[in-house]
């Protein structure tokens, strides 16, 4: 059999997102008799050929590898798997998820320029943007997702993009994707979206979105064993046609020896070739950022990622069951849960969502902060945990933990009360997760 032909992969054909989250990433690309699961390579650095080759990938002119912090075999495989899971054209995996976030949004801003921002943000990101980004001179306005025109109004010369989270948590009202896309579109603004809570369940970009991030750590990943982060690019903003408004997409740029960054990458012919915006944040934000995920970290990621659908079907029928049973339940004063939406709202969820309503569940105890916690302590099965997107159940008391450095207007607004739980409801079996609520809504 010839070298070659032992190399080559049989392309792998595949339409729908279940077939994409398993065989999505091409493992031809790691140069070897393509490896059944994807290997974790390990390296800093790479061997290379020669100087021209050094040149050519420094140069932007042909795909390779160099050097662990702008790309490796291991998060490539990632990067192209979650791009094939949202229907996008390339991606790019960052350390986390709040480097997503910074790195998204500083791909497009610098100083003077401006965010509009929905005010319903997990609290790390609204402190990034309220205050960490202004101290760079980057401004962010923040507008109710309830009023999709105020993107707009809040819109001027110096606007780079819009930003929300497509299911913000705990208050779970979901993000008019669509009529705030409409908006970006009319404004030429991309839509950047945080979809770390609903992944496989929500397409947003189906629905307009240009950008999404994720948090990987959450329930792409599933399993809670590793921190990490995604962008994605749609590729269906057109950066030239908008090119006064993105001069760092269409001015040279002096961070990477003066390139046009819509002008550069014709010549890879992988992903890196398909997303200026990707490349840009790869080749200048990464590279002196440096907030790169480890392979090993991709590897665990990728691990999780082949079941993504699954479990989020399963944690989206025990999400349901548990919403049902708390909203009829005697202690409990009111439930959020897309599902359970009604009006406008319900026709989204319809919409956007089709029947899974998500993993996660808001309800509100009566009697308050004390009612909350005695609540929390008395669960068994249910981890007390302040993360979202394990397999395990998780329930959190948002204003005393991931929401406790926001005042108190801000936690409001993000739908934060004192007596609040969060629960993200995990894929055991619906029986004992009923008991582990019923008997710790007695302690209360
Ligand atoms: N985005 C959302 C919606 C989150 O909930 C989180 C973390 O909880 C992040 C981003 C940040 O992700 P990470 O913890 O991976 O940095």
């Amino acid at each position: 059999m010839p070298a070659d032909e032992n190399r080559s992969p049989r392309t792998k054909a595949f339409t729908r997102a279940e077939s994409a989250a398993v065989h999505g990433g091409r493992q031809s690309r790691l140069g070897i008799t393509p490896p059944v699961v994807t290997p974790i390579f390990q390296t800093a650095a790479y061997e290379l050929p020669s100087t021209a080759a050094a040149a050519g990938i420094f140069d932007l002119l042909t795909d390779g590898h160099a050097y662990s912090r702008l790309n490796n075999p291991t998060c490539d495989v990632l990067e192209e798997r979650m791009a094939a899971v949202d229907g996008a054209v390339a991606g790019l995996a960052v350390a986390s998820g709040q480097a997503a976030v910074t790195l998204a949004l500083l791909n497009l801003c610098q100083a003077g320029d401006n965010v509009i921002a929905s005010d319903e943000l997990y609290g790390g990101t609204w402190n990034l943007l309220a205050n960490t980004f202004a101290r760079f001179g980057v401004e962010t306005r923040f507008v109710s997702p309830a009023d999709p025109a105020a993107f707009g109004a809040a819109t001027d010369a110096r606007t780079r993009c819009y930003f929300g989270e497509t299911l913000p948590n705990p208050r779970l009202r979901l993000f008019p994707v669509e009529e705030v896309a409409a908006v970006a579109e009319s404004h030429g603004v991309p839509l950047v979206l945080d979809n770390t809570m609903l992944p496989y369940v929500l397409r947003p970009i189906e629905h307009g979105a240009h950008i999404l991030v994720y948090s990987a750590t959450k329930y792409i990943g599933g399993h809670g064993s590793s921190i990490g982060g995604l962008i994605l690019d749609s590729g269906t903003f057109d950066w030239e046609r908008h090119a006064a408004r993105h001069p760092l997409m269409n001015t040279p740029d002096p961070a990477h020896g003066g390139v046009v960054w819509t002008r550069t990458g014709q010549d890879l012919s992988g992903p890196l070739g398909r997303s200026a915006f990707l490349l840009k944040a790869r080749e200048t934000l990464l590279r002196d950022l440096g907030p790169c995920l480890s392979p090993f970290n991709a590897f665990l990621l990728l691990q999780g990622l082949e079941t993504l659908p699954l479990r989020m079907r399963a944690h989206g029928e025990n999400a349901a069951r548990v919403a049902r049973f708390l909203h009829e339940h005697p202690l409990v004063e009111r439930v959020r849960y897309p599902s359970l939406a009604t009006g406008e709202e319900a026709d989204r969820v319809r919409r956007l969502l089709g029947g899974n309503g998500g993993p996660l569940v808001q309800f509100e105890i009566k009697g308050g902060r004390e009612a909350g916690s005695r609540f929390i302590e008395a669960l068994t099965l249910v981890s007390h945990v302040t993360n979202v997107g394990d397999v395990r159940s998780m329930a959190t008391h948002p204003a005393s933990t991931t929401h406790a450095q926001l005042p108190e207007a801000q936690q409001l607004a993000a739908g934060v009360t004192q007596g609040s739980v969060r629960l993200s409801v995990g894929i055991e079996h619906i029986d004992d997760l009923i008991t582990d609520l019923t008997q710790a809504l007695r302690a209360v």
